[in-house]
Parts: structure tokens; sequence; C-alpha cells
């Protein structure tokens, strides 16, 4: 018999987010979250630095009883902010009372029989739920490189997702950082500051654009206008921002108006000159290589040096502009000409091995005391894959998904009844924002909830021909873009 009508693993915002939706339809409902609060990425991401590169308002609820009294006093907030604003939603929404912490759930089965999920955590705790719905986070598990002699190595190694929580003193320290992603390129900023020597490894440039940081507090805070409206068009654009791409091709704009188009881009910072760019940006080659273009004039003027300058901000395009996650930066271009940082391009001299004082490459070889890998995470699957979830026939989720990703819009897979996910693979988790993708989810998966209890039904999922559908639909939106070309361009 179940227990609970629905269990929800993870205590971010989407799984918050659906406590809330959910609980109020009158379901009985908990969270289970691996940390010890809630937070979801903001509890795990205390690296110096961490900040959400999503402006205000976009990266919050759209519910009014939560924003009417919340001031952010950042244009891009920071983790600690973040946070706050994670107690200021409990105090609004009573969220805490629904969730129960330091549960990491390790497997689950559904039960034909009965009609429910045995849902086990680490801990010994079972939980028997109608429904399953994992809202995790597509960044649950971290991708640690395996560098030889890492055994050795006596000085502190770290990953930035488990930042102790008591923090790292960076100050006069000999650092590596390996990964230029927008967690490498956030903590670059802060320990150039400071650090004794920073050496950084990159693998692939990334193409950070200014994130035009603003201040509020009581005397000036952000203007409330029009915040219906703009949760409102939030849901209606592709990266689930209140703005979207400019609805023309370049081809349509004269030089000159491109010209304007891009410096107006670049001026509103944000992920715009990204995201809120010429509608042809993925699709058409020439429209792509024309903001590389522009973004690498803009950004050489920042880096001294002509051979940091190289790898950094190549001549020629390295891969289309916008296929890897850009990150947003804060004078990260300008720290390559202090003396204390050092840039390493481990496409000409890898990473060898790991010694008890310190890194080596081909080249050369670094002191150090402390290593941060920046490496980022085995995104998408590998928060599903770190549980073991065993559907009807007594296939695992993991097995499913060896040979090709199969799911129904992004959200349920054939196989495993009852079971939903957010922010999973095949939806438009890697280019979403995530407030919005929470809430546009969560509304679909709670509609369909309410419609099985209407209508008294007690199962449901995804046939194979439906999924079929999708996975092709998917496929062929990528393939028809430069996505795929991601790493290298000719
Ligand atoms: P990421 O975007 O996956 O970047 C990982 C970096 O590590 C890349 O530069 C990658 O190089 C490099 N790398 C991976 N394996 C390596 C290896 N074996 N040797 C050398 N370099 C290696 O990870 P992230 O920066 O942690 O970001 C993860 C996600 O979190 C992002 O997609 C973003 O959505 C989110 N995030 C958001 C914010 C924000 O909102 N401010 C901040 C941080 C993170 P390659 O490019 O060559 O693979």
């Amino acid at each position: 018999m179940a227990q609970l009508d629905i269990l929800i693993v993870g205590a971010g915002f989407a799984g918050l987010y659906q406590l809330w939706n959910l609980r109020k339809e009158g379901y009985n409902v908990k969270v289970v979250e691996m940390g010890s609060d809630i937070g979801g990425v903001w509890y795990w991401n205390r690296y110096p630095g961490a900040r959400v590169d999503s402006e205000i308002p976009q990266y919050e609820l759209s519910l009014p009883e939560v924003w009417e009294d919340w001031e952010w006093s950042e244009r891009f907030p920071g983790w600690e902010e973040i946070l706050r604003y994670f107690d200021h939603m409990d105090q609004k929404l009573d969220l805490r009372k629904d969730c129960l912490f330091n549960m990491k759930v390790v497997s689950a089965e559904f039960d034909s029989e009965s009609k429910t999920w045995a849902i086990h955590t680490q801990n010994g705790r079972t939980f028997h739920t109608q429904y399953f719905l994992l809202s995790a986070g597509f960044a649950a598990k971290r991708h640690i490189p395996e560098y030889k002699g890492a055994e050795s190595f006596k000085g502190l190694t770290l990953h930035p997702s488990y930042w102790p929580h008591q923090g790292i003193n960076l100050e006069d320290k000999r650092i590596a950082l390996v990964g230029t992603g927008p967690t490498g390129v956030q903590i670059a900023e802060e320990a150039a500051k400071i650090s004794k020597e920073l050496v950084i490894f990159q693998r692939t440039p990334n193409f950070a654009l200014p994130m035009t940081q603003k201040y509020y507090d009581k005397v000036t805070p952000f203007p409330k206008t029009g915040y219906s409206e703009h949760f409102q068009n939030r849901n209606h654009s592709f990266c689930g921002f209140s703005w979207d791409f400019v609805s023309r091709k370049a081809l349509s704009h004269s030089p000159r108006q491109q010209l304007e188009t891009f410096e107006n881009l670049w001026t509103d910072g944000s992920l715009r000159f990204w995201l809120g760019g010429y509608k042809d940006l993925f699709f058409d080659e020439q429209t792509n290589r024309d903001a590389y273009n522009f973004w690498r004039d803009k950004t050489r003027l920042r880096v001294h040096d002509p051979k940091k300058r190289e790898i950094l901000i190549p001549s020629v395009m390295p891969y289309p502009f916008g296929t890897k996650r850009i990150a947003l930066e804060q004078g990260y271009f300008e720290i390559f000409n202090q003396e204390n940082v050092e840039l390493v391009d481990l496409q000409s001299t890898p990473i060898t091995h790991l010694t008890e004082t310190g890194i080596c490459t081909s080249e050369k070889d670094f002191e150090i005391d402390i290593l941060i890998l920046a490496t980022g995470f085995d995104l998408i699957t590998g928060s599903f894959n770190q549980i073991e979830i065993k559907g009807t026939a007594g296939e695992l989720l993991s097995d499913k998904w060896s040979s090709g990703i199969s799911t129904y819009l992004g959200m349920c897979a054939s196989g495993f009844p009852n079971m939903f996910f957010q922010y999973g693979p095949q939806s438009p988790t890697s280019f979403c924002n995530g407030p919005t993708c929470a809430e546009a989810q969560g509304n679909w998966i709670k509609d369909c909830l309410n419609y099985m209890r209407d209508k008294g039904f007690s199962t449901i999922e995804p046939c194979a021909e439906a999924e079929g559908t999708w996975v092709e639909l998917v496929s062929n939106l990528g393939e028809a873009s430069l996505i795929p070309r991601s790493r290298t361009v000719s």
C-alpha cells in the first residue's frame, strides 16, 4: 500500500516548487534530499564567486506571495543571497516541514501488483508511493578526471560543488584550476585576487561574455513594474527568459544594422548576446561566425600577451559560437595580465600526472597547494544513473538508456509507470532558465496527476511509439543545428 501519493527527490527549485504545487492540490507529498537543507545546487556550490548568471527577476519563482516582498541586492545574485531567498520561499510556502534531509536515494522499483514505487535511501529508509518524481537537477553527479598519481598528491583536491561549508582560505596559496566552464571562470576571477600563484588549465576556450553586474538597495531597489507580464513572457521564449532571440535572421539586416544589434546586445550584458541574438545563430554558419568575430574583436583587446590571447580567444573560431555553455565574467580576461596567473593550453600540453607536491603537463611541472577540479558534471543522465531505478519488466533505467536515451517529452519513460522527471534529458534542460523550467514542467505534471485522479486511473506511462516520435523530433532538431559540431569547426 502506498503511504504517500508522491515522493519528490531533490529540494532545489524544481522539487520545492512541485512540493508546494502538488500539496495545494490535496496530495500527500514529501521531498527527500541528500543535503542537510534546501537550496539544491546552491546548497552544494559554495565556491568563491558562485553566482547565478540569469539576471533578476529571471531567476525566481513567479508566485506573487514569494516575489512581492523580496528584494534582491544584485542583478546577478551570489550563492549566499540565493540561499536567503530559499529561506524566504520556505517562510512563505512552508516547505521545510515536508522535507526529509540527509537522505540519499539509492534505488527504486515499481511493483506492478500494488502499482506503487518502493524507494530506498542509503540510510535504510523505504518509502512507498504512487508517484515518483525525480527533481534532483541535471548536475548531481560530479565529473572528476582520473589522473595518474592522484593518490600521491598531498595537497588539497576540491570539486567546486563539494566546496566545504566552512570555506577554504585561498590567500597566498599556489592553486591549479582545471576547467574553464562557468564554474571555472567564476573561481578564477576570485582566486586571482588573493592567490600566490594561479595556474589555469584550459581544454576548450570559453566564449565568456561580460556580466554587467548592477547593485540595488533600499533606496534604489530593483523596480517591480511589469513583473506579472515578465513571468508570462518567460514561458514563451526559447530559454525561459522574458526576452528572446531577435525575431529576424542576421542576413535580413545590413552590416551596419547587424553591428548596431550586436552593440546593443553587448551593452545590455547578461546572456543576451548569446540567447537573445539573431534567431539563426544556431543554424546559419555565417551568422554564427559573425557573432564569434564580434566577441573575439571585443575580447582580444583585453589580453596583453599574444600567446595567451590566442589560446583564450583564438583568431579562428574553434567551434560554433554558443554551442557550449557560455560563462558570464567580471574581469576574467584581465586576470591573465597579472603576474600571478599562468595559463596552460591542455590541447598542446596535456596533464600527464600528479606528484606528491604538484601537477605535471607534458611540458612543465607546477608545485601547488590546492587542486581545484572545475571539470563539471556527468550532466543530465548522471543524476539518474546514480540511482538504480527498476521498471515494470525489471529493466534498469540506466540499461534502457545505455544504447541511447529515450524519453517522452523529456519527462517520463516507457516501462517506468508513474515516474516523472524534471530537468531531464531530451527536455530544454541545458538551455533553460531553472525556475521557468521548474514551473513549466511542474505544472504539466500536476495537470497530468489531476487528470489521472479525476478519471480514476491508477498508472500512466508513455507508449514506445510516442517515445520514438519524441526522440526523433528532438534528434532532428538537434541535427539541423550547429550544436553537434560543438567541439571543432573546420
Ligand atoms: P562545465 O560547463 O561542464 O565545464 C567543465 C569544464 O571542465 C570545461 O571547461 C571542460 O572542458 C573542462 N573539463 C572537463 N573535463 C576535463 C578534463 N578531463 N581535463 C580538462 N578539462 C576538463 O561545468 P561547470 O562549469 O561546472 O558548469 C556546469 C553547469 O552548471 C553549467 O552548464 C551551468 O548550467 C551551471 N552553472 C551555472 C552557473 C551560473 O548560473 N552562474 C555557474 C556555474 C555553473 P571542455 O569544454 O573541453 O569539455
